[in-house]
């Protein structure tokens, strides 16, 4: 392309040449990508019609929501695309955390355990739980809580699994994506193969897999290998860029109608809860999904290349296999990230001229800087980058709603760096 239009929005030609050089060496991880967000637009495609999408599923309902057309035949569609019994997909489930906290006190009874076999959970889980005091969490309920970390290189703690399962285990939850960890992402071969484990145990423990950044990732969910639930946010992978709030329970009969009792009421389940006319965003977004994926994959791709080549340990590196959208940066310093999160800022559509600063924040121990200039607030499927500012000053960098984007956001990171002397770009 034209130089001169990068130019314009700040990029010299130093880090263009950078950047092309860079992607010359990605043409074959581009194109397994391409293939698997072909394959997987097929799959939704596929699922729309077999339940005969039509105009009047985008119709608005209101009060009850009794027979709502168009929320009942996307959770089919839902349910068909990941290959489950049931879906529960609602605006009125707020947040991914809000999806899992829903899930996970569906199921669970007072004396039962929870376990997690593959280490912490994410942050926000810890006080659904009650690892971090919290009210209402499920310890307040005298649901206990178990976990097995993973082995030193990452592996399953086969032998801790099994000890710790008991007569009071009841529900596995197992993370799909590192999230702010260092532990590699699950792919979902290995999450399958954890579950048969699990049952091979204790046959009727429900696995529920936080699914969260890992949605159209491979060309099969982890409800496809045997897991009963599948949970996770609607502004991040699956709702596309295009849905404003949301999140999604698919799994089997059982746990779906359970959870559409929790969230709504018992006895009301999945009759109630009004679209209020967000329909079209719901299944356009889906129908997006697997191409908006696709650009953030590259995007990540791209950035695990770059800063690998300018020295820094990125994780997962360029050449590994992916199953989320998550790239870490580990760049060693405050002054490094500050100017990797203002590159990051300066290349968005929206709120580009604000300038990212670390902040102390609720919940963290250290201070915090964020990037993110997005069409919706804090969805991370359009293209954002945090950190907690300490070792080893890594910046989680996520999202892009295109390829083109994702590009951009990453070479004005890589400029912002370079304009500070903060790298040296020979390649
Ligand atoms: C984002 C995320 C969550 C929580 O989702 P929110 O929408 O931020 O509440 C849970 N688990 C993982 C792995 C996530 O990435």
């Amino acid at each position: 392309m034209d130089n001169k239009m990068y130019n314009r929005l700040g990029i010299c030609n130093e880090v263009l040449d950078f950047s092309s050089a860079i992607l010359d060496e990605l043409s074959e991880r581009f194109k397994e990508i391409d293939e698997v967000a072909e394959y997987n637009q097929c799959k939704v495609i596929s699922a729309m019609q077999e339940n005969r999408v039509n105009a009047t599923c985008f119709a608005a309902t209101t009060g009850y929501g009794y027979d709502d057309v168009g929320r009942d035949n996307l959770e089919k569609v839902y349910a068909s695309c990941f290959g489950t019994e049931a879906a529960l997909v609602r605006p009125q489930i707020t947040c991914g955390t809000h999806a899992l906290a829903v899930a996970l006190s569906a199921i669970l009874r007072p004396g039962d355990e929870l376990l997690s076999p593959v280490g912490k959970p994410y942050d926000t889980l810890e006080e659904v739980i009650g690892i971090r005091e919290s009210k209402c969490s499920l310890k307040e309920f005298g649901i206990t809580y178990a976990q097995v970390d993973l082995t030193q290189d990452g592996g399953f703690d086969f032998d801790g699994i099994r000890s710790a399962i008991n007569e009071r285990t009841k529900m596995v939850t197992i993370q799909r994506s590192k999230g702010y960890q260092t532990r590699p992402t699950l792919s979902v071969a290995r999450i399958g193969e954890l579950i048969s484990f699990v049952k091979s145990i204790k046959p009727d423990i429900i696995c529920m897999v936080d699914n969260c950044y890992g949605e159209f990732v491979e060309k099969t969910e982890p409800s496809q290998v045997g897991a009963d639930m599948i949970v996770g946010s609607l502004i991040k992978n699956p709702g596309g860029g295009l849905a404003p709030i949301g999140g999604y329970i698919c799994g089997t009969k059982e746990c779906v109608d359970k959870c559409a009792n929790r969230l709504s009421a018992p006895g009301l389940g999945q009759e109630v809860g009004a679209n209020l006319g967000i329909m079209p965003s719901f299944y356009q977004g889906f129908f997006l999904s697997p191409t908006v994926v696709s650009g953030a994959l590259k995007g990540a791709v791209f950035a695990s290349r770059a800063y690998e080549k300018l020295g820094f340990k990125v994780v997962p590196n360029s050449t590994e296999s992916r199953h989320d959208i998550i790239q870490a940066v580990e760049l060693g310093s405050k002054e490094r990230m500050v100017a990797f999160c203002k590159g990051i800022q300066s290349a968005a559509p929206v709120d580009s001229y604000v300038t990212p600063e670390p902040w102390a924040m609720p919940g963290y121990d250290s201070e915090v800087i964020m990037a993110a200039g997005a069409f919706v607030q804090g969805s991370s499927i359009e293209l954002s980058a945090d950190g907690p500012i300490r070792e080893p000053y890594a910046v989680y960098f996520q999202g892009g709603l295109t390829w083109y984007h994702a590009k951009l956001g990453i070479m004005m990171s890589i400029q912002k760096l370079y304009e500070e002397g903060l790298i040296d770009l020979k390649l």
